[in-house]
């Protein structure tokens, strides 16, 4: 996002808008998903707004990427029983609404066969 205008997720980075933060360090942020599609639904975002989707992130900065899963990871832990599905929508048609990277995390008594979000 190449955009001067914050993004609905630099917002809540910077509490203008509030959410259920589940964990924060100098580079990402989590917080639970305010429409939540599964008994646990996270969202992990990187605090710039520099990248749009995953393809930006891993082109650009693919250290974050790996904090990104890492923070996912340690999360489904603590929250999920260790298990989890990790998902990036990636573009309009694909059911990307918030075009500031995020990575889905769901988990917990998922739908048999479901790629939904
Ligand atoms: P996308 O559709 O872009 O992959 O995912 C955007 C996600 O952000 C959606 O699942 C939506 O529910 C979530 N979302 C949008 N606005 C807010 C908000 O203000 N707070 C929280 N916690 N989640 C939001």
């Amino acid at each position: 996002m190449t955009s001067a205008e914050p993004s609905i997720f630099t917002r809540i980075v910077a509490r203008e808008i509030p959410a259920d933060i589940v964990f924060e360090n100098d580079s990402v942020i989590a917080f639970r998903d305010i429409a939540p599609k599964a008994p646990v639904h996270l969202l992990v975002v990187p605090k710039t707004q520099e990248y749009a989707n995953v393809s930006e992130l891993a082109a650009g900065d693919p250290a974050l990427l790996a904090e990104v899963v890492a923070t996912a990871n340690a999360l489904a832990a603590e929250y999920a029983g260790g298990e989890f599905r990790l998902i990036f929508n990636s573009g309009e048609s694909a059911g990307q609404t918030v075009f500031h990277v995020h990575a889905h995390v769901l988990g917990g008594a998922l739908e048999e066969g479901s790629l939904a979000q």
